[in-house]
């Protein structure tokens, strides 16, 4: 899919919204949701999107939502350096498929990055759910 396109509403992110879709949510506030990406490319991984916004990419966002989402962007990787001690913190955001895009529903990615440990985006290993909720747990104590 490219830069251009109409946003679909049945996409992963927009089921997890509704609550049609589980996640292992790590902060909720009125206008956006963080939580753990099932196919982590290193322990920790989290996305965040607006819960309203039908911005498929940076291009077409709203700029007072695109603030909503990175103030919590800012908000979970402040909370993952706290609590998972990385040596950095990848934030990234992929807009259309030649990019690397997968999900056409605007987020951001936070990954923290440990010395010699970051797996390829979109590699396709799922993460154990136990896992993941253990972390999101770890994460939520930094806020
Ligand atoms: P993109 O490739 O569009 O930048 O990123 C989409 C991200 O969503 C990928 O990192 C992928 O692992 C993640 N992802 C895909 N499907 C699901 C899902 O059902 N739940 C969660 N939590 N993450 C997903």
């Amino acid at each position: 899919m490219s830069l251009e396109g109409n946003y679909d509403p049945d996409n992963i992110f927009a089921k997890i919204v509704r609550g049609d879709m589980p996640c292992v949510k790590v902060y909720e506030d009125a206008n956006t949701l963080g939580f753990m990406d099932v196919f982590p490319q290193s322990s920790g991984h989290m996305l965040v999107i607006h819960k309203r916004s039908k911005a498929r990419n940076l291009l077409d966002v709203n700029p007072d939502d695109l603030a909503h989402i990175m103030n919590s962007v800012q908000k979970l990787t402040r909370a993952a350096k706290a609590t998972l001690n990385p040596d950095g913190i990848i934030i990234t955001q992929y807009n259309g498929a030649p990019a690397g895009q997968t999900v056409f529903h605007l987020h951001v990615h936070i990954i923290p990055r440990y010395e010699g440990d970051l797996k390829p985006h979109a590699s396709g290993n799922m993460a154990d759910m136990d896992e993941l909720q253990a972390l999101a747990t770890r994460i939520k104590a930094g806020f």
